[in-house]
């Protein structure tokens, strides 16, 4: 062994203790840290020739890196939809990679059957039955896509098409109907052969998010036919609407299509009484996908991915070696997700479930919800902000009252995000340039929703005419 990883291994207590030391130190000062590092990162400095030991890369990282990284983590980044990472989801992802194990398979480890176990609580959860399936992947974008490539294969169980070992193309065009679909969509439309332009936007509501029903019924009887993939939507990102799930379920009595559940972040509406009917009719869908870095607060990266078709699932990421043997019974994770080896993902998750229960987490929905509706009524009661939109869950939409062009509006995401107290994203709502506070983090307290109002008040008078 070279000398200093010997080295390493022998002062292994001090390393980790070390390290235990600067989370610690970023942990507990993260609410009061600047929330977004603006200049630019140092140049890159050449590969090492010989190492400095962990304790000195520890050294290196602290001093030359750590200090521009952002604090997304903590309670005032209101950007995208951002969860932090509890308490127990940081223990649970430190042993992650202590215990390194490949959830690949399940021979010889337990690794598998906990992922199983916290699948199975994940699915309880949001309310699905024991006809839902899933496994961890890395994202929404991922989960997303998986649900539409077994969405793919259904097609083609429809048409008569092996698409797993025809290809796409073999489908011909397909039709992907969608209200207000995630820019993921398109993303995986595209990396799965269907194609982006396949997306076929259906008419929403007037002034919201949520798609027509009436107007989806009509584009699926102009199929004529044809079976289709339609996405529904459960938590847009501008304004949380949520499409109504019951009724597009029940077009599948009078029409053939498979229906994908965006509930990236929406899903976590089934958490909390108040506002579990948002979701309702989520067991309908015939995949789904919810992430799990967002509201459920573990670190990235984690997603799950839900479908009523593991039989189909397996058709599409079986990964058939002579090594591996054909999947039989309980097929193996790397036959059902786009990774062969994958990490124990599912234990920051199950650390957090164990730790906070159902009572915990369901606390972390409502706070957020709470914090969103407290700052709607602040942007609307302040001169100078216009809310866009109603405040539906965790998400508060707003813009300037006078002259909301693009350039303004960036400069007051700029001001306040300079001013190091809170991060919000630009977005565009209506046509109009807006701004999104979306509130996911499970430390964010009443104090620092006070906080981001006053950032944005002490930023509207600097901004340009
Ligand atoms: C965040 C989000 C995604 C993409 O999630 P990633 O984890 O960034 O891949 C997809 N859909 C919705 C509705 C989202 O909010």
């Amino acid at each position: 062994m070279h000398r200093i990883l010997a080295d390493d291994l022998a002062r292994l207590p001090q390393l980790l203790q070390s390290a235990r030391d600067v989370a610690v130190r970023e942990v507990t000062g993260l609410a009061e840290r600047p929330v977004v590092r603006l200049d630019r990162a140092p140049d890159r400095a050449a590969l090492p020739r010989e190492g400095a030991g962990a304790e000195g890369a520890l050294a290196r990282f602290t001093e030359d890196w750590a200090p521009g990284f952002s604090g997304s983590a903590g309670p005032r980044y209101l950007g995208f939809v951002t969860g932090g990472a509890t308490p127990a989801s940081v223990a649970g992802d430190w042993l992650t990679g202590a215990y390194d194990q490949n959830v690949s398979g399940s021979g010889g480890s337990w690794a598998a059957a906990l992922e199983r176990e916290t699948v199975a609580w994940l699915r309880e959860l949001f309310g699905l039955g024991e006809e839902h399936s899933g496994a961890f992947v890395t994202g929404a974008t991922v989960s997303n896509t998986v649900g539409l490539a077994v969405a793919r294969e259904w097609l083609g169980e429809r048409l008569g098409v092996d698409v797993s070992r025809e290809g796409a193309a073999a489908l011909g065009p397909v039709e992907v109907l969608s209200g207000s679909p995630h820019s993921s969509v398109a993303k995986a439309l595209s990396v799965l052969g269907i194609g982006r332009d396949r997306l076929r936007p259906v008419p929403v509501l007037d002034g919201r998010e949520a798609v027509d029903v009436d107007a989806l019924e009509t584009a699926l009887a102009a199929l004529e036919g044809r079976p289709a993939v339609v996405v529904a939507n459960a938590g847009t990102v501008n304004t949380v609407d949520f499409d109504d799930l019951r009724a597009i379920a029940a077009l599948k009595e009078r029409y053939g299509f498979w229906l994908h559940v965006d509930a990236a972040f929406g899903g976590f509406a089934a958490l909390s009484p108040a506002y579990a009917h948002l979701v309702d009719g989520l067991d309908a869908a015939d995949s789904v996908c919810v992430d799990l870095h967002k509201w459920l607060n573990v670190p990235y990266d984690a997603a799950v991915q839900f479908t009523r078709r593991r039989d189909l699932q397996v058709r599409v990421f079986h990964n058939a070696s002579p090594y591996l043997g054909p999947p039989t019974g309980e097929p193996d994770f790397l036959h059902l997700t786009p990774e062969n080896s994958r990490r124990l993902r599912a234990l920051p998750a199950w650390f957090s479930l164990v730790a906070y229960g159902r009572a915990g987490h369901r606390e972390i929905v409502e706070r957020s919800v709470d914090l969103a509706a407290r700052l709607g009524e602040g942007v609307a009661a302040l001169d100078g902000l216009r809310l866009l939109a109603p405040v539906r869950l965790n998400v508060v939409c707003f813009t300037l009252a006078d002259d909301p062009t693009q350039t303004r509006v960036g400069a007051l995401a700029e001001a306040v995000a300079a001013s190091g107290e809170a991060f919000l994203t630009p977005t565009v709502y209506g046509g109009a340039p807006a701004l999104r506070a979306a509130f996911s983090n499970w430390r964010t307290s009443r104090a620092d929703g006070e906080r981001v109002l006053a950032a944005l008040a002490s930023a509207l008078p600097t901004l340009p005419d």
